[in-house]
């Protein structure tokens, strides 16, 4: 398989660009979808990993290039598994995630009002690596953590702010980038995939 100079990012999340970016070699091009006009295919999926294949397959098709592209979320154990597969879509439209936030601790309150000591959730991503010959690979990473009831640091996206990573004190939201990255789902996601196709990056 010929080594990947060019590659899509099928995300049009900011924070998961960024993140993807970073754990990409420097001198690899990559393509971002906010530089093109174009819509993200409708997540019809039942797992993380079935959309991030769907996304993946999509703009590999569309740019006629390699994809990677991510889907991931937010699991909670007393909401069972809730938000999952829909963390992006309780932001709503606008993808406010001061909302978002807002729905899980109080979907928590109303299923259990002593929820603080019954806390625990995991970040999710599935990470599929698509090639416009409908060859692809995909690679799932965890991290478990805890929610907590009030948000904390503005670093990071999403859900970060009220969740702490097993072993830490911060919430992903008070974590230097690189921190949250060395531990994160997705940096694991990242690895398994790099070992699976080791020089397909580098
Ligand atoms: P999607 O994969 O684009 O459908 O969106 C996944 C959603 O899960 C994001 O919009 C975030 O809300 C949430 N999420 C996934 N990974 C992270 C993370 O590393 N930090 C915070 N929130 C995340």
């Amino acid at each position: 398989m010929k080594k990947i100079n060019k590659i899509v990012i099928g995300t049009n999340n900011e924070g998961k660009f960024e993140e993807i970016c970073q754990l990409l070699p420097s001198d690899l091009e990559k393509i971002s979808l906010s530089d093109h006009k174009t819509q993200s295919p409708a997540e019809i999926g039942t797992s993380f990993c079935e959309n991030s294949v769907i996304k993946a397959r999509y703009f590999s098709r569309l740019f006629k290039l390699p994809c990677l592209s991510d889907d991931s979320g937010l699991e909670i154990d007393i909401l069972n598994n809730r938000p999952g597969i829909f963390s992006s879509r309780w932001a709503g439209e606008k993808k406010n995630f001061a909302v978002a936030i807002d729905k899980v601790l109080n979907e928590m309150e109303k299923k259990d009002k002593n929820w603080k000591t019954n806390n625990k959730a995991k970040f999710v991503c599935s990470l599929t690596l698509y090639w416009p010959d409908d060859k692809f690979v995909s690679s799932n990473g965890i991290i478990n953590g805890k929610i907590v009831d009030q948000k904390r640091g503005d670093n990071g996206f999403g859900y970060d702010p009220i969740f702490v990573p097993d072993g830490f004190k911060q919430t992903f939201g008070e974590m230097k980038l690189e921190k949250k990255m060395k531990i994160d789902h997705r940096s694991k996601a990242f690895k398994l995939l790099n070992i699976i196709y080791f020089n397909q990056f580098y």
